[in-house]
């Protein structure tokens, strides 16, 4: 089982030992840390790092900014962030990442007209096409994340299961995936809904818990989700991904033990 998390807090740098020693086999870089920023990775921060990658066995993976808005209706701000998507694959090349992770995008204080979440959708596979050209080229996957629900003025896409299937179905290709977030799942339609019907595309999966209102990134098990069937289920689809902490507490050894009693039994 390829298990891993993600690094919110530190430079990356100083998670693999901490990862090798508690026996995960994955990191998850996300570049919304600030000691992580896209352009911090120079040629010689790359090389550090692939070398710590390879010295502790650890695969990596990029998350990218979670305000990266594929979605966004204004065409100059939305070429930015596809931009921004495209430097990520070939840094992701170049550290030998296996996929990069992005959520769906939004719109900010929609006003009346824009409450239309097909617009958003059809800007978002608009971006997701030309972002699949370098994936093509650089041979790297990506896995767009699910989102909870609206909140703090925002209209997102990639909250349910009827966003997924529309963004699957306009942009099939074998580099388009799905990294479900059971944490944000349970603020929506519950991560069992997804995986009956994308297992076959989610590679990823994060995990954290709530008590189905906030988005808490809590400890597994603080919350009301149904991790046993969650992880049954996950079982019968044969799901060889990765698992990713997204947890906000410090204890992910503990995290670990948690799943894997769970995952196992
Ligand atoms: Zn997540």
């Amino acid at each position: 089982m390829k298990i891993g998390f993600s690094v919110l807090k530190k430079p990356v740098e100083e998670c693999f030992e901490y990862a090798a020693k508690n026996k995960f086999t994955n990191l998850e870089i996300d570049l919304y840390n600030k000691y992580n920023f896209l352009d911090s990775f120079t040629g010689k921060r790359i090389n550090a790092v692939k070398s710590l990658a390879k010295k502790y066995k650890i695969e990596l993976s990029l998350h990218l900014p979670y305000t990266l808005n594929l979605a966004e209706k204004v065409a100059m701000i939305r070429k930015a962030n596809i931009d921004y998507a495209i430097k990520a694959i070939k840094l992701a090349k170049k550290l030998g990442a296996k996929f990069i992770v992005m959520h769906t995008g939004y719109l900010v204080y929609p006003r009346k007209e824009d409450i239309d979440k097909k617009t958003s959708l059809k800007n978002l596979i608009y971006s997701i096409k030309i972002i699949l050209r370098y994936c093509k080229r650089y041979n790297m996957a990506i896995a767009l994340e699910n989102s909870g629900r609206n909140e703090g003025g925002l209209f997102k896409t990639g909250v349910s299961v009827d966003d997924f299937r529309f963004i699957l179905e306009n942009t099939k290709s074998k580099y388009v995936n799905m990294c479900l977030d059971v944490g944000h799942a349970n603020l929506v339609e519950g991560a069992e809904a997804y995986i009956e019907e994308f297992s076959k595309k989610i590679i990823s999966l994060h995990v954290h818990d709530n008590k189905g209102k906030r988005d808490e990134h809590a400890q597994i098990g603080k919350g009301s989700i149904k991790w046993k069937s969650l992880f049954e289920k996950m079982k019968q689809k044969n799901f060889n991904g990765v698992i990713i902490f997204e947890i906000f507490d410090d204890n992910l050894a503990e995290s670990k033990k948690i799943l894997e009693k769970l995952y196992i039994q």
